[in-house]
């Protein structure tokens, strides 16, 4: 009987699939607060521009390491936005964050080798560990701090087996920013160990306390980060599948030599649109942050309305990690809540080792369904 390889065969469905899939069966009024992405369209010159850029040919190939004046977009908002400075031909365009991320840990990790990320984190590293036949390990950092870095506990962690890395800052699923100092101790050790760090700064730009400054930023070693990046969430562009990576130049180079034989290059009228979103007027976007960052304050206000319940302050991206006070597992509080009152949130143990109970909420929903949907957790939690 033939089978599928078992670096296929060990990634496991997670409890956020379950949850999904649970609520696109179930035929009443749900308010989805499990989903990660924005729930605006993207801005009509972008559009524009991807539909201006099909209409005269640009159907074609593009390069494998992507279109130079979207290279160079990229380059620029990075350098202006984070403070990472990369020559155009030190990116590549991929398709998404996720792509990106891909081509990043299949680069770095191998059989033999590991892959470390400070918990809680998103499930998708560790499948994309062991598609690279590597291994995969979570560190986990205590919920008293609110699950911020802790650069002793990663690098105690680390070993002449860890490769790389990943840091996801903000993060998901709780929503910190991550001290820059505490990840410049990251980058210190990983060059110690001859490892990279994998900067995933996917949701960089929902940054609402302070500056978002990129890790690569102020490091000595930038040679040992590796940047992610993606249209996704800032710009409200899930769909376009449009990313990057950023890295020293020999890395960027054998990236662009395997992604020849995997998906060529990222999609031409996508790459037009990102160019459109990166430089073209940016108010479209900042309205969105600006909604988001409200979105977070009302979170913030109404999880602490609620009785026994708490959360490490969102400080970016678009997720609170409750803690419900509850000491059960998370499946079986996000079922009730979704069963009995028609609210559906992402189980906290999707996402690492931590504490029983908890749920991941995203406030990528409007303030009206965000409301709603508190009035049903409250009631939901109410009645565990
Ligand atoms: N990194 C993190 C932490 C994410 O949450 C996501 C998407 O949810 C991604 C990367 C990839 O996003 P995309 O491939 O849409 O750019």
């Amino acid at each position: 009987m033939p089978r599928p390889t078992k670096r296929v065969r060990r990634a496991e469905r997670s409890s956020i699939r379950v949850m999904f899939d649970l609520a696109e069966r179930h035929d009443g009024d749900l308010v989805r607060l499990e989903v990660g992405e924005p729930d605006f369209d993207t801005p009509e010159h972008v559009i524009d521009a991807a539909a201006r850029a099909a209409r005269v040919g640009e159907t074609h190939y593009t390069s494998n390491a992507g279109l130079p004046a979207c290279r160079r977009a990229i380059g620029d908002m990075l350098a202006h936005d984070h403070g990472v400075e990369h020559d155009p031909d030190e990116i590549v365009v991929t398709v998404g964050g996720m792509e990106a991320l891909h081509l990043a840990i299949m680069a770095t990790v191998g059989p033999g080798e590991e892959l470390l990320a400070p918990g809680p984190t998103w499930p998708n590293y560790e499948i994309q560990a062991h598609l690279a036949d590597g291994s995969f390990r979570e560190v986990p950092m205590p919920a008293e701090s609110g699950f911020d870095l802790e650069a002793d506990r990663v690098v105690e962690a680390m070993s002449d087996d860890t490769a790389a890395v990943v840091l996801t800052t903000p993060s998901n699923p709780t929503g910190r920013v991550y001290d820059p100092v505490e990840c410049r101790a990251v980058v210190e050790a990983a060059a110690d160990h001859d490892a990279y760090v994998i900067a995933d700064e996917v949701y960089l730009g929902l940054t609402y306390d302070g500056e978002p400054e990129g890790i690569a930023a102020h490091t000595g070693h930038p040679n040992h980060v590796i940047t992610i990046g993606s249209c996704s969430k800032t710009y409200a562009m899930t769909g376009w599948r449009l990313g990057w990576l950023a890295g020293d130049g020999h890395l960027v180079d054998r990236v662009v030599t395997v992604r020849e034989a995997t998906t060529a290059c990222a999609s031409s009228v996508s790459q037009h649109a990102a160019i459109a979103a990166l430089t073209g007027p940016q108010e479209p976007f900042r309205q969105m942050y600006r909604a988001f960052r409200e979105r977070r304050d009302l979170v913030v206000d109404r999880i602490a309305g609620i009785e026994g319940a708490s959360c490490p302050r969102p400080e970016g991206a678009f997720y609170a990690y409750l803690d419900p006070g509850i000491d059960d597992d998370s499946l079986s509080i996000a079922k009730h809540l979704l069963e009995e009152h028609g609210v559906v949130l992402a189980p906290g143990d999707g996402f690492g080792e931590s504490e029983p109970g908890r749920l991941r909420l995203s406030f990528a929903n409007s303030m009206e369904r965000l409301d709603e949907g508190f009035d049903r957790l409250e009631a939901g939690l109410k009645t565990y």
